[in-house]
Formats: C-alpha cells, sequence, structure tokens
C-alpha cells in the first residue's frame, strides 16, 4: 500500500515592517518572542508525531512573514527537529520564504547547507515607485543583490514573488518589472494582482478615497501581459498566479490545489486531512501560551460536507493548467464557458484559458 504524502508548514510571524497592503498574520516589533517562538514551534510539531506517523513529507514550507529574518541555523535546526518526529521523502522541496533585505551570501549558504532546497523571494517590483507605494523596505537593488547571492551561494531553484496593480504602476512599469524579472532567470514566478483587504491600512485608505482602488481593467491587462510574456521566455504558466520552467512547479504549493493533506505548525497556521480543515490560533502571544500548557494550539475547525469538498476540488482544479475532468462540470454549462474563450477541452480535461484564469474564482462559482 503506498504511504500517504503530505506537506508540512510552519509559520513564522515576524517582519521587519508591515506593508500596507498585507493581511497575513505577521508583526512587526515582536522580536522578543522569536527564540520561544522557535522552541514552541519544535514543540507542536511534536505534539503532532502520532498523528502522523507513517506518512511521508514531500514538502516543507517555511512561510509568513519573513522566516528570514530568523538566524539560518535556527531554521536549519528546526528542519532537524522535524526530522525526528515526521519522515521526510528523499528529495523533499524544502523552501524558505525571503525578503531581500533579510539575506546575504553568507546566510544563503548556511540556509542551503542546513538543508533548505528552494528560495522564495518577496520582491513585488523591480520599480522604485511601486515599492514605495507597496510600503515595501527594500529597494530594486537589493532585491537584485539579494538575488545575486542566491545564484553564488548556489540555489538551483527560486521563485520571484511580483505583484501588479498597486497605485502608481502602470502597463509598462509592470513590463520593465516582468522583463527584468525574466533576465535574472528565476525558475518560478509567482505573480499576484493586489488585492484590497478592507481591514488593512491599504484598505483604509482606499475606504477614505485617499488611494484609488486598483483598476480591475488595467489589471486584467497587466494578467494578459504576463501570460504573454513569460509564454515567450518559456515558462509554463501552470497555476492561475504561478509559471515555472520545466521541472520547477512548486511542489508545495501544488499540494494545496490537488488536495494533499498538509500539517500548518505556527500562530494561525492551517491544516487539513480527509475533509477536515483545521486552523490555530492567530496572536503568537496566545499561541505560545497554549503550546507552553502542552496543549495544542487550535482556534477552530470545520469538516466539509460532501458538496464543499466537491465545490472545493472543482475550485482548486480548474485553478491548475491541467483542469479537471469534463464530467466534473455539467455538459450544457461548459459549452457555454467554451464558447465564451473562457475554458477549453484539453487533452481529454476542461481548462480554462489565460482570460478564465484571470477569472478563476468568478468562473468556478458559475461552472459549480
Ligand atoms: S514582508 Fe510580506 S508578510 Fe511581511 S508585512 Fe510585508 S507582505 Fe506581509
Amino acid at each position: 500500500m503506498s504511504r500517504e504524502a503530505a506537506g508540512l508548514y510552519v509559520h513564522v510571524p515576524f517582519c521587519l515592517t508591515r506593508c500596507g497592503y498585507c493581511d497575513f498574520n505577521t508583526y512587526a516589533g515582536l522580536d522578543h518572542l522569536k527564540s520561544g517562538y522557535v522552541d514552541a514551534l519544535a514543540a507542536e510539531a511534536e505534539m503532532w508525531l502520532d498523528d502522523w506517523s507513517g506518512t511521508s513529507f514531500v514538502s516543507v514550507f517555511f512561510g509568513g512573514g519573513t522566516p528570514t529574518t530568523l538566524p539560518a541555523a535556527t531554521l536549519a535546526h528546526l528542519l532537524n527537529a522535524f526530522r525526528t518526529w515526521c519522515e521526510l521523502a528523499s528529495g523533499a522541496e524544502i523552501t524558505s520564504e525571503a525578503n531581500p533585505d533579510t539575506v546575504d551570501q553568507p546566510y544563503l549558504c548556511a540556509l542551503l547547507d542546513g538543508g533548505v532546497t528552494r528560495l522564495s523571494m518577496g520582491v513585488q517590483s523591480f520599480d522604485p515607485v511601486v515599492l514605495e507605494s507597496l510600503e515595501r523596505v527594500h529597494s530594486p537593488d537589493s532585491a537584485r543583490r539579494a538575488f545575486a547571492a542566491a545564484r553564488s551561494a548556489g540555489f538551483a531553484d527560486v521563485n520571484l514573488d511580483l505583484i501588479y496593480g498597486a497605485n502608481g504602476e502602470s502597463l509598462r512599469s509592470w513590463c520593465r518589472t516582468l522583463e527584468e524579472a525574466v533576465s535574472l532567470g528565476p525558475e518560478h514566478l509567482s505573480c499576484y494582482a493586489l488585492t484590497v483587504e478592507p481591514s488593512t491600512p491599504l484598505g483604509r485608505s482606499v475606504a477614505a478615497g485617499l488611494v484609488p482602488t486598483p483598476d480591475a481593467d488595467v489589471q486584467a491587462e497587466m494578467y494578459a501581459a504576463t501570460c504573454e510574456v513569460l509564454a515567450g521566455a518559456g515558462y509554463e504558466h501552470y497555476e492561475v498566479s504561478n509559471w515555472a520552467t520545466p521541472g520547477h512547479r512548486c511542489i508545495h504549493n501544488l499540494g494545496y490545489w490537488e488536495g494533499r493533506p498538509y500539517v500548518g505548525i505556527g500562530a494561525g497556521a492551517h491544516s487539513y486531512r480527509g475533509g477536515l480543515r483545521w486552523w490555530n490560533v492567530r496572536p503568537p502571544a496566545q499561541y505560545l501560551e497554549m503550546v507552553a500548557r502542552g496543549e495544542r494550539p487550535i482556534g477552530g475547525e470545520e469538516r466539509l460536507s460532501d458538496e464543499d469538498r466537491r465545490l472545493e476540488r472543482l475550485l482548486l482544479g480548474l485553478r491548475t493548467a491541467d483542469g479537471v475532468p469534463p464530467e466534473w462540470v455539467e455538459p450544457d454549462r461548459a459549452t457555454e464557458f467554451v464558447t465564451a474563450g473562457l475554458a477549453e477541452r484539453r487533452n481529454g480535461r476542461l481548462s480554462l484559458t489565460d482570460r478564465g484564469m484571470f477569472l478563476a474564482n468568478d468562473v468556478v462559482l458559475e461552472l459549480g
């Protein structure tokens, strides 16, 4: 019998500063919690030991927040601690997110030596005006330096995260960012449309009329340009917001889209297995208290109904280039979407076109 494959997500909620658009569970100014937090991550991992014995972990993802605000030796130490309670598959993909201002070549050498195999760098833009509008702390130059340091340290699997549609960004500026990203030659690119979350400083500025709402038509043009430029540069568009050179799709994120189980540890981390989704408490201090008491720091859980699971499989499947089996969608609806240029039948599957992918959430709700 084949063994269950799973992913491990590790949430590091510390950042140098908070970017105005960010609604992740992250904090600036909590450095005094770092050492206790690292101990708690190892302790929480151990609490899951029995539940996941016999599972082969094919990926580990240090996300956040900014994991590289922790010393490289600490991330390596955590990785070793995880190896004592779970089995990492041979060749497992081990990713760390990184902010350009937190890494240099010695740091990245130590990270690679410590077992991290893949780097995902939050670059967002190579235009200083756009970086300022996003309230990023780093400059285009520090992103260039960090990428060069990753290469000279020996990272052969690097993702760059980019964001399009910020206030002050034109289609031309976005295309220049894309071209510069391509010229660096990363194996993977994630390109996200800026979304405005009401609870963020950006959301409040938009609500107060101080900053315009991103223009959906301009973002659609930027998305179309992204598809064109990256296809021309040899990247496979394998998920709505993700492109990779052959052989470099992100195993960890593919797991989310393919319904592979995962356990998330750390403040606010989510987990999923067999139709049950659960999540940890968000405030780091509460997380630390619960783990210190020997309690699993669970904040809530949700059992998905069969209908929820069907819709979720459809939504996630259609986000990927491989699409879904055609019988998952009512035939007349599928034909309608194919005729409208939003979906296509490819290799015996139903997949979204680039235009359909830009509208993925709306399209899937209609198709479901
Ligand atoms: S660096 Fe990333 S996680 Fe941290 S505040 Fe900015 S967007 Fe959020």
